[in-house]
């Protein structure tokens, strides 16, 4: 067996941020300290942090007033950050840029009277966010059959943005159906699918075409990584997404020769190398590293902990 490792894979720049900030929020306030869901899309990473004593709540209203609270990569809508206002809460946050980024293009479009069609999948923690900075201005576009059908009054200024972590060619398809359907459709001065993502996928496209079968590191409700394993099977190889190697049964993996391996955004490498080691000594596996795009890329810490770093408490 032959395991081609694909690069970039793993931690994004957001991910790196948030973990780090939650590190940094627990070395300063200690426990109990509460994150408003989870502080990125990873099961071995949260359960990390509750072992530690983080507090995960879905309902600022579970935090004690006077706590501090975490806002998590994915964002969070103005009611949350009201919400956490009245009950005098701390808040760090954590939101990565790239979110940040597609918020206020929300806001700069709904200023300007647009109606804004998000590219996104409903209930994700990211969309929430989204939607709540315009919820007047803001209609869900899932899929290309739901931008197949969705209708507006005549004269309506129309505008889209896309969820960070979609899958490129999906988001292209759903753009050029209402680009056919909405000649006037403006988008984002710069598109919104994160540079992590875009770069996990090229990896796999350019890589699959070698493998037997694809494991993604990952957890199931995390959008990026599920889009990883969604590309390896469109393109006709069996693909796994799991939190840990034990997850995927072994007869699955017997008898193939080359096993691609990739981590979405949010999986710690500790989990790729549990899956290599596993490997090597089940099946007497070689591993090549393959990369397909250099990164570089790093976010600084959420303002509140570089203001008390320098010793400027407010
Ligand atoms: S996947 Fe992209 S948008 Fe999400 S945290 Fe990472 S860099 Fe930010």
């Amino acid at each position: 067996m032959k395991i081609i490792l694909a690069n970039p894979r793993g931690f994004c720049a957001g991910v790196n941020m948030a973990i780090e900030s939650l590190e940094r929020a627990l070395e300063i306030y200690g426990t109990p300290l509460y994150v408003y869901h989870e502080i990125v899309h990873n099961r071995p990473v949260v359960e990390r942090f509750k072992k530690l004593g983080v507090v995960f709540v879905d309902h600022i209203d579970e935090i004690p007033p006077g706590s501090t609270v975490l806002y998590s990569a994915h964002g969070v809508a103005p009611v949350i950050r009201a919400a956490s206002a009245a009950r005098r809460l701390q808040a760090i946050d954590a939101t990565c840029p790239l979110v940040t980024k597609v918020h206020k293009e929300a806001v700069r479009f709904a200023r300007e009277g647009y109606t804004i069609l998000l590219i996104g999948h409903e209930g994700h923690d990211e969309v929430i966010g989204t939607m709540g900075e315009a919820p007047e201005n803001i209609v869900l576009v899932q899929d290309e059959q739901e931008a197949e059908n969705i209708t507006f009054p005549e004269g309506t200024r129309l505008a889209y943005l896309t969820q960070t972590t979609l899958s490129v060619e999906d988001a292209e398809r759903i753009i050029s159906i209402l680009r056919r359907r909405f000649p006037h459709l403006v988008g984002p001065a710069k598109e919104d699918i994160c540079y992590a993502t875009q770069n996990r996928q090229e990896a796999v496209r350019e890589i699959v075409p070698e493998a037997d079968v694809v494991i993604v590191l990952g957890s199931q409700n995390s959008s990026n990584s599920m889009r990883l394993a969604e590309l390896a099977r469109m393109r006709g190889k069996p693909a796994y997404l799991v939190d840990r190697v034990s997850e995927i049964p072994e007869s699955a993996l017997q008898g193939h020769e080359t096993v691609l391996i990739t981590a979405g955004a949010s999986a710690p490498e500790e989990m790729v190398q549990q899956c290599v080691d596993y490997l090597v000594a089940r099946f007497g596996a070689t591993v090549e590293s393959r990369v397909v795009r250099e990164e570089n890329v790093h976010f600084p810490l959420p303002k509140e902990l570089r203001l008390i770093e320098r010793g400027v408490t407010g």
